[in-house]
């Protein structure tokens, strides 16, 4: 463990959006996150970034993963010429690095995933195309890093967050266990256990919970359980993959919130 003053500029603290977050979301607040700062640096990719030159060199370079293609292509009242202009860049360069990438794999330089020995960190193998590198991952990971930081950060500090993150629903399976890794950054051992334990009953009692709205989910779909009341199972599909896997699925968490 660190001296607290360190670990804030190491990890730029910022605990306003994690509060936000906490306050508003109904799901795992560090998702909702993500998923808020993925939409606005898709938005600002399509705007200012187009022309700074900075975030150019970068794009022409790296270009973007296939799930952020296809959100700049459908953003919301779409910049198909910024969208084109950063393209044609990114295609210029990959054409002047041809042999190499032929050799190496992929713009980022590393070996085309399918073949590389390990797994991603979702446990599944990369497809060549996933594994080329993208900006926009790369400065999600980033802002991820940090809002995770400054999570613990508030753990460790904030009482009143303490107290509201133990009423809450808690955060899903993949970002308790980043929060465990990153602990030891900020908690002391005592404090890691305590938090360990409260992580793994929330998430007990979650899963629980989800299981007997899944299955009943199930039963609905049975014309002999017609009269059966849905209770908390219509949204059951998408609440359960969202806490297994992070979001990905249903309502946009934080979509009104700026
Ligand atoms: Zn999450
Ligand atoms: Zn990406």
């Amino acid at each position: 463990m660190q001296g607290a003053g360190s670990l804030r500029m190491r990890y730029h603290i910022d605990t306003i959006p994690v509060w936000d977050a906490l306050k508003h979301g109904a799901g795992c607040p560090l998702c909702a996150l993500r998923r808020k700062t993925e939409r606005r640096l898709v938005e600002r990719a399509l705007g200012a970034s187009v022309m700074s030159p900075d975030s150019r060199i970068k794009v022409n370079r790296t270009g973007f993963c296939r799930t952020h293609q296809q959100m700049l292509y459908n953003a919301p009242g779409g910049n198909r010429l910024g969208h084109a202009l950063m393209m044609l860049s990114h295609l210029q360069e990959t054409r002047s690095r041809l042999p190499r990438l032929l050799d190496t794999g992929a713009p980022g330089g590393k070996l085309a995933g399918l073949f590389r020995k390990g797994k991603d960190a979702s446990g599944g193998p990369r497809s060549p195309a996933d594994s080329a590198g993208c900006v926009l991952c790369e400065e999600l990971d980033e802002q991820s890093r940090r809002h995770a930081a400054s999570f613990l950060h508030l753990w460790k500090t904030d009482a009143a967050f303490q107290a509201a993150y133990q009423q809450s629903v808690g955060v899903c399976l993949p970002d308790a266990q980043a929060l465990l890794l990153l602990a030891p950054d900020f908690l002391s051992a005592r404090e890691q256990a305590g938090f360990r334990g409260l992580l793994e009953s929330q998430l007990a009692a979650a899963l629980q919970a989800l299981e007997s709205d899944l299955s009943r989910f199930t039963q609905k779909s049975d014309y002999r359980n017609t009269e059966l009341p849905w209770g908390d199972a219509k949204d059951a599909l998408e609440r359960t993959v969202n806490h297994l896997r992070g979001w990905c699925l249903g309502k946009e968490p934080l979509k009104d919130e700026r």
